[in-house]
């Protein structure tokens, strides 16, 4: 089978990590990230005490400020590609606002062909895929864009959704249908490629009413997807995934024959030291 190197990795779950640059005109000398390696990253934690602490988190994969989006989506291809053959895919962004998630999925606000994020490349190479096996199999691929703000669901064209993105999840979801030409057989796959809402802790003395109730939707969310992954990670045998919206719509799609890839970022400026420490954390609860 071509695309048997997936099966190598540990498991259904993978976690990768990216390390956003500092912004333009903004660079500073001192970055939260002390280290970055292939499969690991180290941060500062600043001590009350005098002397900081370093902390060290282990990955299947860390990209640094310097990764391209090509060599990002490089590593994920097989993956992607796998919804031909069959598999379900979950990939989701997660991290703090301001962290990388929307660059990584969509790519920068002014749209350039290296700039072209995940989602892009994705469709573009399950596309070119389909041209080159139209001999051999025959594929029909639907895309749908969804959003899940305040644990409800809902149909969105893009527009409607830029001015709410950090509060809310937004899924393109590709659904895959193949047909062997020869023997007729059918093989249906579908990947979720999720943006999720920012993950800050939002300070509850701060924040009253909608903004408040926002708040609480998108932790409870994110604290139920983490739930869920780590015990698909753990191969426990309940796996809640009925605590939340999210967890429930992507069910089919999570866990059994699935693939998840769980993208955490980071942003390197000190003052978002504590954010970073609660994302990786998360990440290394699921890895
Ligand atoms: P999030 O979706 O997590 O809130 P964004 O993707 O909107 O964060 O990123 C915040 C800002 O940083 C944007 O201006 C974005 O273009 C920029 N940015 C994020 N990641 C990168 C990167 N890897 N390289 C260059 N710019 C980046
Ligand atoms: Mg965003």
């Amino acid at each position: 089978k071509l695309y048997n190197q997936i099966q190598d990795l540990r498991g259904n779950i993978r976690v990768y990590c990216r390390v956003r640059p500092f912004h333009p005109g903004k660079v500073s000398s001192s970055s939260s990230v002390s280290g970055i390696e292939d499969r690991n990253i180290t941060v500062m934690v600043p001590s009350k005490y005098g002397k900081d602490a370093r902390k060290s988190f282990t990955f299947n994969r860390v990209f640094g400020p310097l990764a391209t989006q090509e060599e990002v989506f490089t590593d994920m291809q097989p993956l992607v590609r796998s919804v031909l053959d069959g598999f379900n895919v979950c990939i989701f962004a997660y991290g703090q606002t301001g962290s990388g998630k929307t660059f990584t999925m969509s790519g920068p606000k002014v749209l350039t062909e290296e700039g072209l994020g995940v989602n892009y490349r994705a469709l573009n190479d399950l596309f070119s895929i389909q041209e080159q096996r139209k001999d051999t199999i025959c594929y029909e691929i639907a895309v749908q864009m969804m959003e899940i703000y305040n644990e409800q669901n809902r149909a969105v064209c893009s527009t409607a959704m830029n001015d709410r993105s950090s509060r809310s999840h937004s899924c393109l979801t590709v659904h895959v249908q193949g047909r062997d030409l020869t023997s007729g057989t059918v093989l249906r796959g579908c990947m979720h490629l999720v943006d999720l809402a920012g993950s800050e802790r939002v300070d509850k003395s701060e924040v009253v009413g909608d903004r408040l109730k926002e708040a609480q939707h998108i932790n409870k969310s994110l604290a139920a997807l983490g739930d869920v992954i780590a015990a698909l990670a753990q191969k426990s045998t309940h796996v809640p995934y009925r605590n939340s919206k999210l967890t429930q719509l992507l069910q089919d799609s999570l866990g059994g024959q699935a693939k998840t890839l769980m993208f955490i970022h980071i942003a390197p400026e000190p003052d978002a030291v504590s954010e970073s420490i609660s994302t990786l954390k998360f990440a290394e609860r699921v890895a």
